[in-house]
């Protein structure tokens, strides 16, 4: 049955008055509430699996601040550690101990990378990484994959063009379409497309970048011969291949997406979770492509607020929780029971919807179709996210706003906790089907 809507009077307050500071009322666009009902929530406070938005109404959060939170809002000791870190003051732009200790805790139990640079996002990172690819190869172009996002760079925000291989069409105003030209763009899940790639563009491709598992448009599971493949063919080429485990990294596991592959890219690019809420990136490669940075080599790259200590703070306090005996299997095992209920309930039903799951993410796709590319997704079908997303906010379950979006599971969505939801989420899968 459909509910009734929730008390949203002093989140639209708060939208009007922002829409007048900030373009669309926000300051990151997947904020916006654009392909759902309503105006966005402002969230007021945050604690374990729980988020209050302005009005008071409590959600059990599955956004998780779109995936840094894999312990929840507002946990003791990341929070015990930020407030220590606070005391000493919030930046110096010198060095500090606690960039060597982050950097030490991640190092001694990531073996994919031998050195590393702190930034402050994952954007950051991924430009970075890409810059390092290029100067370190000498060549200009890079392959992207369509449904991939890595952060809002220029030479990124690249969409395919017609055909099976294309230079890649700016996907935003304010690109010019001489730096498009340098990005290719392949769908994913397509051996010929790459291989057709390296043909026609032989010895200039600088990397090939792919999401460890790609998260950000639906949830685009590869298989193991695919990037085994793609580790070959960049191999054969002297083309670096550059794994974007913003999300992926220290989710999946420790050691992210490489880890679950087995596979060894030579960057490695890290956000989100890294942080503990912070704003953090991190990328990293051997010791040797990573000499190529200056002040060591002649690529340039800084930043005024790299390895702030406040961050740096958050990111040991939550990594070290993450090193945990069994901190992955319990979140993983947690997330397949509860995937794996709710596809039950679907497949019971007859509601056509497959659940996509890997690690502590999931994914809702309103298909039973094999979805392995962009391309699958059929648009059409976010009309019936739209309307789980206004139900499920009705019962107090907050999903990102967009049904292209993944969610995530932390370690505070007890299993009590989950239970209530799945009750709620059947309930909207209820009223969306019945209309
Ligand atoms: C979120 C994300 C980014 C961008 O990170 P920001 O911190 O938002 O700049 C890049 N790559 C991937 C795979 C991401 O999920």
């Amino acid at each position: 049955m459909i509910k009734e809507d929730i008390s949203r009077e002093k989140s639209a307050e708060l939208y009007e008055k922002a829409r007048q500071y900030f373009p669309g009322g926000v300051n990151s666009p997947v904020r916006a509430f654009k392909s759902v009902f309503g105006t966005p929530l402002f969230i007021r406070k945050g604690d374990g699996c729980y988020l209050w938005d302005a009005d008071g109404n409590q959600f059990i959060d599955f956004c998780c601040s779109w995936g840094p939170l894999i312990l929840g809002h507002n946990h003791p000791s990341v929070r015990e550690s930020v407030v220590q870190a606070i005391q000493n003051g919030m930046s110096f732009g010198a060095p500090t101990m606690l960039e060597n200790q982050l950097a030490e805790l991640i190092l001694t139990h990531n073996k994919l990378v031998e050195k590393i640079r702190f930034v402050s996002s994952g954007t950051e990172a991924v430009m970075s990484a890409i810059r390092l690819a290029r100067g370190y190869t000498g060549r200009d172009k890079i392959l992207k994959f369509e449904g991939c996002y890595h952060g809002h760079a220029d030479s990124l925000l690249v969409k395919a063009g017609s055909g099976l291989v294309t230079l890649g069409e700016t996907s935003s105003a304010g690109i010019p379409a001489a730096f498009a030209n340098e990005t290719i763009v392949a769908p994913l899940n397509d051996r010929e497309a790459v291989q057709e790639a390296f043909h026609t563009f032989s010895g200039q491709i600088a990397a090939v970048i792919i999401e460890g598992i790609p998260a950000n448009n639906g949830l685009l599971i590869q298989d193991k011969d695919y990037i085994d493949f793609l580790r070959e063919i960049t191999s054969a080429n002297g083309t670096l291949l550059i794994f974007d485990e913003v999300i992926t990294g220290f989710r999946l596991g420790f050691e992210g997406a490489a880890a679950y592959y087995d596979i060894r890219p030579d960057i490695l690019t890290y956000g989100k979770i890294i942080g503990g809420g912070m704003p953090v990136g991190m990328y990293g490669a051997s010791a040797a492509i990573m000499s190529s940075i200056s002040p060591e080599g002649p690529v340039y790259q800084a930043g005024t607020l790299s390895g702030n200590p406040v961050a740096m703070a958050a990111g040991l306090a939550q990594l070290s929780e993450l090193l945990q005996p069994g901190f992955y299997d319990e979140l993983n095992r947690k997330t397949a029971g509860f995937t794996g209920s709710i596809q039950s309930f679907l497949t019971e039903r007859g509601y056509p919807c497959k659940l996509y799951v890997i690690g502590s993410i999931f994914w809702i796709a309103f298909s039973e179709l094999e979805i392995k590319k962009a391309g699958d997704i059929d648009p059409a079908s976010m009309e019936r996210f739209r309307v789980l997303h206004r139900e499920l906010l009705n019962r107090g379950v907050y999903f990102g706003p967009s049904g292209y979006e993944v969610g995530f599971i932390s370690a505070a969505h007890t299993p009590a906790v989950l239970e209530t939801a799945k009750q709620a989420i059947f309930d909207s899968f209820d009223v969306v089907f019945s209309s």
